[in-house]
């Protein structure tokens, strides 16, 4: 369960509302329960419930019972498509270790705006589920060419580029790097212009992902479980 709280030995955590009725109508705990936290900074604790009420409720943390996950420094960048294709994009950014979500405005980008606060609870899903004790955080909405424009040149990005379809880019042409990011574009690709600037930054590596043109989501999913196989830990 993800708690927004410190944890500590002894440290009492309030539960919200939603836990609450998760916890004691849902999953029918009741006081004296053990229950497994996190609050994506401290690792695992064991807890336990000292107050169960219907609409709120207090655990008493224990003991760690794992350590902090530090995933590798890797950020996914992409251009939000379709609400329910979005949020896909997130929950398997998640599973697949991103340590930072940041949805960018494209050329192409149809969205002008994200629930961010929808799409960083949907994280926090996503981590509760595989059992992660790390939350990336998921960015406001920010146009691409800013974000390029003051980009940390020690941080490599890796551009999912579709005009090379098939060919044999691939990501072992990116140098030896701590800091990564992968960018994948919306339905509609990337820009001539926005390829050709892209193509021209110094800590850019274009690369392929197969013969075929990948739905956005897919493309997502495909690129990150490359570079966990080449680059990760
Ligand atoms: N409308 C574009 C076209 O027809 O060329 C396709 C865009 S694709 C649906 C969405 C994104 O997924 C692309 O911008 C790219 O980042 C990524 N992508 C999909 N297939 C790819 C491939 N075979 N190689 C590299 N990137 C790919």
């Amino acid at each position: 369960l993800f708690v927004d709280h410190p944890l500590g030995p002894g440290q009492t955590v309030p539960l919200s509302r939603e836990q609450a009725n998760y916890l004691f109508n849902v999953m029918r705990l009741s006081v004296g329960a053990e229950v497994a936290v996190f609050n994506g900074s401290e690792g695992e604790w064991r807890a336990t419930v000292i107050e169960a009420g219907k609409r709120a409720g207090t655990l008493d943390c224990v003991e760690q019972i794992a350590p902090q996950q530090r995933p590798p420094d890797l950020w996914l960048l992409f251009a939000p498509i379709k609400k329910a294709r979005t949020d896909f994009i997130v929950e398997k950014a998640v599973e697949l270790g991103a340590a930072r979500i940041c949805p960018v405005q494209t050329d192409f980008t149809n969205a002008e705006r994200i629930r961010q606060d929808r799409l960083q609870a949907h994280a926090v899903e996503a981590a509760e589920q595989c059992l992660g004790t790390y939350v990336p955080p998921v960015d406001d909405l920010r146009k691409l060419s800013d974000l390029l424009a003051d980009w940390p040149e020690d941080r490599h990005l890796v551009f999912a580029d579709e005009s090379l379809l098939g060919a044999r880019e691939s990501l072992a042409a990116a140098p030896e790097a701590e800091k990564w990011a992968i960018l994948i574009g919306p339905e509609g690709g990337f820009s001539p212009q926005e390829r050709e600037r892209l193509r021209a930054l110094p800590f850019v590596t274009p690369i392929s992902l197969g013969p075929r043109i990948l739905r956005a989501d897919t493309a997502a999913v495909a690129a990150l479980t490359l570079w966990q196989s080449e680059r990760g830990d």
